[in-house]
């Protein structure tokens, strides 16, 4: 079995092989990857979005930063003529104030338009918000698979399967090399999908076909699932407009952050800090501990951190601010890249 570093190197890995070799259901998709996305109830590890390449390119329109669903309220609904906003927008089912709030926050974005009439503020959309997302799909790493974390994540991928906030549910492990991959003995709902991964080569190969899961319908919130017979599980309902306006938002945000936003919370103003190209693509490297540093190591509490000689900011440097600086601005660009539409920084 390939050594598996780190469950953030292996996350790195799983999104690496996603970018590039993910297949969606619709060949002419185009797809969006990020990291470490979902709910307040839940977040995944890896997230795959599948686009309408047309309303991809359209979004770039608004720029490269997210909407949350306040703000996606109004730009879903913004008018193309000049009207009072409480005639454009449906009853949000709170204040109001809240929605003249987000309409200013818009504007500020530049994403609408306002303007006074009297007492009446008036909106105009400046483009037409696209529907850009197809599916969604959602992916837990579980690069080393052991008993316990079998069970743990059993519970979890059954109350994403009874959620069905995600098109796809899937469970990647590192491959083994087993007659029987072991993932596929672990008690998982059949209707999540198995991918396992040789973190060595960033390769992955499907194990067990995921079904599709209906997103427009109601959706089962497990909040307690008692191991005992005697108890009762709670559960709770979720419904289809909550579901929407959630998987609308994770895309925003997976649009913004992407699955390479861990520059922004390492140190790559530290010496030892690398970029290491390999057959899986380019991964962070760390000189000092010669290997993929997690993100809670890789800190400026880090014992060995040392921040860049100031020489090498200097005018020696080919990229302006230093190395630190040149890996986040390359690691943006690579975002970028899959974002077609948004200017180069
Ligand atoms: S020495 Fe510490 S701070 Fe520097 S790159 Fe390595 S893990 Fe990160």
């Amino acid at each position: 079995m390939p050594e598996v570093a780190s469950e953030f190197a292996f996350e790195l890995c799983v999104c690496q092989w996603a970018e590039r070799e993910w297949t969606p259901r619709r060949a002419d998709s185009a797809v969006v990857v990020a990291r470490q996305l979902g709910t307040k109830y839940r977040r995944w590890d890896t997230v795959v979005l599948e686009c309408d390449p047309d309303g991809l390119r359209r979004r770039a329109a608004f720029g490269p930063d997210a909407f949350d669903s306040d703000l996606l309220y109004v730009l879903e609904h913004a008018p193309a003529e000049w009207t009072f906003y409480r005639d454009a927008l449906p009853d949000p089912g709170y204040p109001w104030r809240y929605v003249r709030d987000a309409i200013h926050t818009a504007a500020d974005r530049d994403a609408i338009e306002t303007r006074k009439r009297g007492n009446r503020i008036e909106v105009r959309r400046r483009y037409a918000y696209p529907d850009w997302v197809r599916r969604v799909v959602a992916i837990e790493n579980k690069p080393d698979l052991t008993a316990s974390a079998a069970r743990d994540l059993a519970g979890q991928i059954e109350r994403d399967v009874a959620l069905g906030l995600a098109d796809e549910v899937w469970v990647a492990t590192a491959e083994t090399g087993e007659r029987v991959e072991p993932i596929l003995l672990a008690d998982l709902p059949a209707a999540a999908g198995v991918l396992t991964v040789d973190p060595t080569t960033g390769t992955a190969e499907t194990v067990w076909e995921p079904r599709s899961l209906d997103t427009d319908a109601p959706g089962t919130r497990i909040i307690e699932r008692p191991t005992d017979d005697a108890s009762a599980a709670r559960f709770e309902y979720a419904d289809p407009q909550w579901k929407a306006e959630k998987r609308g938002a994770i895309a925003e945000r997976a649009y913004e952050r992407g699955w390479r936003a861990y520059a922004s919370t390492m140190r790559p103003d530290c010496r030892h800090f690398e970029l290491r190209a390999d057959e899986t693509g380019l991964v962070p490297s760390c000189a000092a501990k010669a290997r993929v540093p997690t993100q809670s190591e890789c800190r400026g509490s880090c014992p060995e951190y040392e921040p860049e000689p100031p020489a090498w900011r200097a005018k020696g440097w080919p990229i302006d601010g230093g190395p630190g600086k040149g890996i986040k601005r390359l690691l943006d660009r690579r975002r970028r890249r899959t974002r077609p539409g948004l200017p180069e920084e």
